[in-house]
C-alpha cells in the first residue's frame, strides 16, 4: 500500500515527471467500479454525516431521524423528518468536478458508479441512470411502508407545505418515507447482487468519499480486491480498508477525481 498525502500546500517540491505521469494502476483498466459516500458531494454543498461539519457531529440526534424503528414507531420523528426533507440541499444543489468527471469517464470506460448517497448528482452530471446503482435509494421518491406503493418525493412534499406534518399513503393510509435505504433497513437484494458483481467484475475499484464504515456497501470493497482488482481509496480520513488498497489518497476529491478520470480515459 502506497499512502499519499500530498497537499497543495504541503511544502514538498514536486517535479513534473511526478505530477503528469499517470500511476502504475491506472494502466490497462478496461472495467472500472466507483463507490461513492458522501465525501463526494460536500463539494456541491450537501454535508456529509460524520466530518467536522456532519449532519449528525453537529446534532447527534438527527442520526435517529434516519433510523428505521425511530421512524415507524414515532410521530415526532417523522414530522422532523419531513421537515428536514423539505429543506434538504439535494433540490437546489448541482453536480460538482467530480461528479462530472465521473459521468465523462463512463462515456469512455465501462463504468459502474455505485453510491450510498441519495442525491442524484451522479445522473444530474450526465452519468446513465442505468450505470448508477443507488444502494441506499434516492430522496427523489416516496414509498409506503405498508403497501410499498412509490411515488415522487416532490408530490409528498407539496402535501407538507399544504399542512400535513406527516402525510400518509394515498392509497391506504400507511406510514410514508424517502425512497433511502435508512438505518435498521435491508438493501434491495437486486441492487447489492448487481453492485456485486460490478464488484467482482472490475480491474479497478475507486472508492471515493466513503468512510466504508456502513456495510454492506465498504464490503464491496473487498470484493473487488479479493477478485483480484486494483482498489484505491479516495478519502480525507482513513478507513477501515486502507490496508486492501493499491493506493491511498488524501488529496481534495475536487481535484484528484478529474485527473485520475482523464487518465484512465486517455
Ligand atoms: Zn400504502
Amino acid at each position: 500500500m502506497r499512502l499519499t498525502t500530498a497537499q497543495p500546500d504541503d511544502g514538498l517540491v514536486h517535479d513534473d515527471a511526478e505530477l503528469s505521469a499517470p500511476p502504475a494502476w491506472t494502466r490497462g483498466v478496461t472495467r472500472v467500479a466507483v463507490l461513492t459516500g458522501a465525501g463526494i458531494s460536500t463539494d456541491s454543498g450537501i454535508p456529509d454525516f460524520r466530518g467536522p461539519n456532519g449532519l449528525w457531529t453537529r446534532d447527534p440526534a438527527a442520526e435517529r431521524l434516519s433510523t428505521y424503528g425511530e421512524y415507524l414507531r414515532d410521530a415526532a420523528v417523522r414530522r422532523r423528518a419531513w421537515q428536514a426533507r423539505l429543506s434538504h440541499p439535494a433540490w437546489s444543489a448541482r453536480p460538482n468536478a467530480a461528479h462530472l468527471a465521473l459521468a465523462e469517464l463512463a462515456g469512455s470506460v465501462a463504468t459502474w458508479i455505485i453510491t450510498q448517497n441519495i442525491d442524484g448528482l451522479h445522473q444530474r452530471a450526465g452519468a446513465p441512470a442505468e450505470r448508477v446503482l443507488e444502494l441506499h435509494g434516492t430522496i427523489f421518491g416516496a414509498v409506503c411502508v405498508s403497501c410499498g406503493d412509490r411515488t415522487d418525493m416532490a408530490g409528498a412534499l407539496e402535501r407538507v407545505r399544504a399542512g400535513e406534518d406527516d402525510p400518509p399513503c394515498g392509497l391506504c393510509g400507511g406510514i410514508l418515507k424517502s425512497a433511502t435505504i435508512m438505518f435498521g433497513q435491508p438493501l434491495d437484494p437486486a441492487g447489492l447482487a448487481r453492485a456485486t458483481r460490478a464488484a467482482a467484475d472490475c480491474d479497478l475499484m475507486l472508492a471515493i468519499g466513503s468512510t466504508l464504515i456502513v456495510e454492506p456497501a465498504a464490503s464491496l470493497c473487498a470484493v473487488a480486491a479479493d477478485a483480484g482488482a486494483r482498489l484505491v481509496i479516495v478519502n480525507r480520513d482513513p478507513t477501515p480498508y486502507d490496508a486492501l488498497a493499491t493506493e491511498v489518497i488524501r488529496e481534495p476529491i475536487g481535484t484528484v477525481i478529474p485527473r485520475i478520470a482523464a487518465q484512465l480515459a486517455g
